[in-house]
């Protein structure tokens, strides 16, 4: 009798550990953040349930609004495609998002950004490396995302610290679900990766969720437009320039319902509309 519950026990005691210990890997890998340079690509390995459901409406564009924004690619408006993405076909899974028409009275202006003090970053002045922006790269953060963002901004800040050991939050500028920009790494100081390419005089742009899973939405792509216009007057670069993590790495970055709007020439486009004032 004894013999047999000590032998239960043997068997009991090793399957009930295994279990605890399973459960409390899943549990830490929740509270971590896990953006796509952490991972190499943008494989996920915890399918995470939305708080809230991603059914954010497209609005319709007016028939005015159509002709106008409907950007037709020219020879000199595709960019350039610097590594091996020739074989790329831009098939966005969805019907591809209409942006208004742009006013033209000016200069693109600088889109309203929530603060690092706003979001609650813990700044800090050392270790930042400073470089000249020539161009703009765009990813997406690599983990499903709906809502919370400032806390999700602080999230990225302590482990881009205490996990890959980088000065800051590795991206200049990150976007919410409704399009929000917030405030990441000063923007005249070199960001980090952790895939084989130089960012150095890229000014990095985030949208953050999984764009080979989530769709990306009209305020988000208008949010991406607002912004690198703005850069492109700012610091003098051409829209040709604006391109996606994976035209410099070996990564899904932006995602596979992002990218397409890049490497079909949609943003340089659109970009290049709103800096036509210039020639006017
Ligand atoms: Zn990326």
């Amino acid at each position: 009798m004894q013999r047999k519950s000590v032998g239960k026990a043997w068997i009991v005691v090793p399957i009930l550990s295994l279990v605890a210990g399973v459960v409390a890997a899943l549990l830490l890998k929740d509270m971590l953040p896990m953006p796509h340079t952490a991972l190499g690509s943008e494989a996920q390995t915890v399918t995470l349930v939305p708080s809230t459901p991603s059914a954010q409406p497209i609005s319709t564009p007016t028939a005015t609004a159509t002709p106008s924004a409907t950007p037709s690619p020219t020879a000199t408006q595709v960019p350039p495609t610097p590594t091996s993405t020739a074989t790329f076909t831009p098939t966005p899974t969805s019907t591809p998002i209409i942006l208004p028409a742009p006013e033209l009275h000016g200069p693109p202006q600088k889109p309203a950004v929530i603060s690092r003090a706003e979001w609650g970053s813990v700044d800090t002045t050392e270790g930042y490396i400073p470089h000249t922006l020539d161009r703009i790269t765009v990813h997406h953060d690599g983990s499903e995302f709906y809502s919370g963002a400032a806390a999700r901004m602080r999230s990225l800040q302590s482990w881009s610290r205490r996990v890959r050991g980088w000065v800051d939050i590795p991206y200049h500028f990150l976007i919410d679900r409704e399009g929000y920009v917030y405030e990441g790494r000063p923007l005249e100081f070199a960001g980090d990766t952790a895939t084989e390419y130089d960012p150095t005089g890229h000014a990095l742009i985030t949208v953050m969720g999984n764009y080979n899973i989530q769709e990306i939405n009209q305020a988000q792509l208008a949010s991406v437009v607002d912004l690198a216009s703005w850069l492109c007057h700012e610091y003098s670069i051409p829209p040709q320039m604006i391109q996606g993590h994976r035209d410099y790495a070996a990564t899904s970055c932006p995602g596979a319902n992002l990218y397409p709007y890049f490497a079909n020439g949609y943003i340089a486009n659109a970009v290049q509309e709103r800096l036509r004032f210039e020639e006017q």
